[in-house]
């Protein structure tokens, strides 16, 4: 058994200062009980990732690395997005790392869990989810919306876990996979099921939230979207379809007009033009739209910006501090 491996568990922080430090005491408390029981290596540690946060979050990030030789953190030039800073996260830590574990820093998802991760790792699984069993501590509104978001991504042909957000422990080798994706849409919930090798599914229980969320109902639309056309063609798909249903009604509709003239009827018809000027001119301005959306995909991913620098990093050099 290929005991004794090196774990990391990476957080994106972004404006924590008020939690930090307490989900910081909770996970270094986690990873001494593990290591302590030596079902992990003990040069593992924690990686805080500060996305350019505004308040006093990096400054907690160094004094818990001063204080802590587990603890190493780096700090991006800016404030990037959840997925952007775990991303930054993951491809610092496989540096240095047989596993990695990503987690909210407000540890919302239930901690305990990372016991049966590792064990799910230690079984073989280079990938193992985190899978909520219930939603009842979300609010109606999360639920439901989260709820649409993946019926809606399934139905676009997406296939992601059903309750799984971004709870996951990926093996070294999946990592070094993963970072061969270099689309700069970054939507790890989609590609991460793309990479194939043993995959292990571990269901928990989710906590309410203790604070106001990061993710509001703006930020999770544009994800949705994020996510649907990233992944997927079947916008484009439908709107072709749509184009030749409109066809098909068009060519009724030249008959019908032709027949109305020939019966010497033209005066009528101003209630039919406006339908037909409106109905038109909506549908074109939406299929403009969703095809624009993917000349925006293509625009970003042509250019192939950095995803982000780091600025600062503490204890990043894994065994020697
Ligand atoms: N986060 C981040 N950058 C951002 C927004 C959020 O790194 O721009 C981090 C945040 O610190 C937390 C995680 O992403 O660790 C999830 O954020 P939050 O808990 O607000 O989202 P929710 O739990 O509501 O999905
Ligand atoms: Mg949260």
């Amino acid at each position: 058994m290929g005991k004794q491996e090196i774990l990391r568990l990476v957080v994106p922080c972004y404006n924590e200062e008020q939690i930090l430090e307490e989900s910081a005491a909770r996970l270094l408390e986690k990873l001494r009980s593990l290591t302590g029981a030596g079902k992990i290596a003990a040069g593992s540690g924690i990686l805080l990732v500060d996305d350019g946060s505004s308040d006093r979050t990096w400054e907690i990030v160094c004094a818990l690395q001063e204080a802590n030789p587990e603890i190493a953190g780096i700090r991006l030039s800016r404030n990037r997005g959840h997925q952007i800073a775990l991303w930054a996260g993951l491809m610092t830590a496989r540096k240095n790392s047989d596993a990695v574990i990503s987690l909210d820093a407000d540890l919302q998802d239930d901690i305990e869990v990372i016991d049966r991760f590792v064990e799910e790792f230690q079984n073989g699984a280079d990938i193992v989810y985190g899978v909520r069993s219930c939603r009842d501590t979300d609010t109606f509104f999360k639920r439901s919306t989260a709820e649409a978001f993946y019926r809606l991504m399934n139905w676009f042909g997406v296939k992601i876990l059903f309750n799984h957000a971004d709870y996951r422990l990926m093996s070294r080798r999946a990592l070094e996979a993963l970072s061969e994706y270099r689309e700069v849409n970054l939507f790890l919930r989609g590609i991460v099921p793309l990479l194939g090798f043993r995959q292990a599914v571990v269901t928990y229980e989710r906590k309410a939230a203790e604070r106001p969320t990061h993710y509001p109902l703006r930020k999770m639309l544009l994800l949705a979207l994020d996510g649907i056309t990233s992944f997927s063609v079947t916008p484009i798909r439908l709107i072709t379809l749509l184009g030749i249903v409109m066809l098909g009604l068009s060519a009724l509709g030249v008959i019908y007009y032709w027949i109305v003239y020939l019966n010497g009827g033209t005066v009528r018809g101003w209630t039919s033009q406006v339908f037909i000027i409106l109905i038109l001119g909506g549908l074109q301005l939406f299929a403009t739209g969703v095809i624009g959306e993917y000349i925006g995909k293509i625009y970003m991913e042509v250019k192939a910006r950095p995803r982000y620098f780091i600025e600062e990093e503490r204890g990043t050099d894994g065994e020697k501090r």
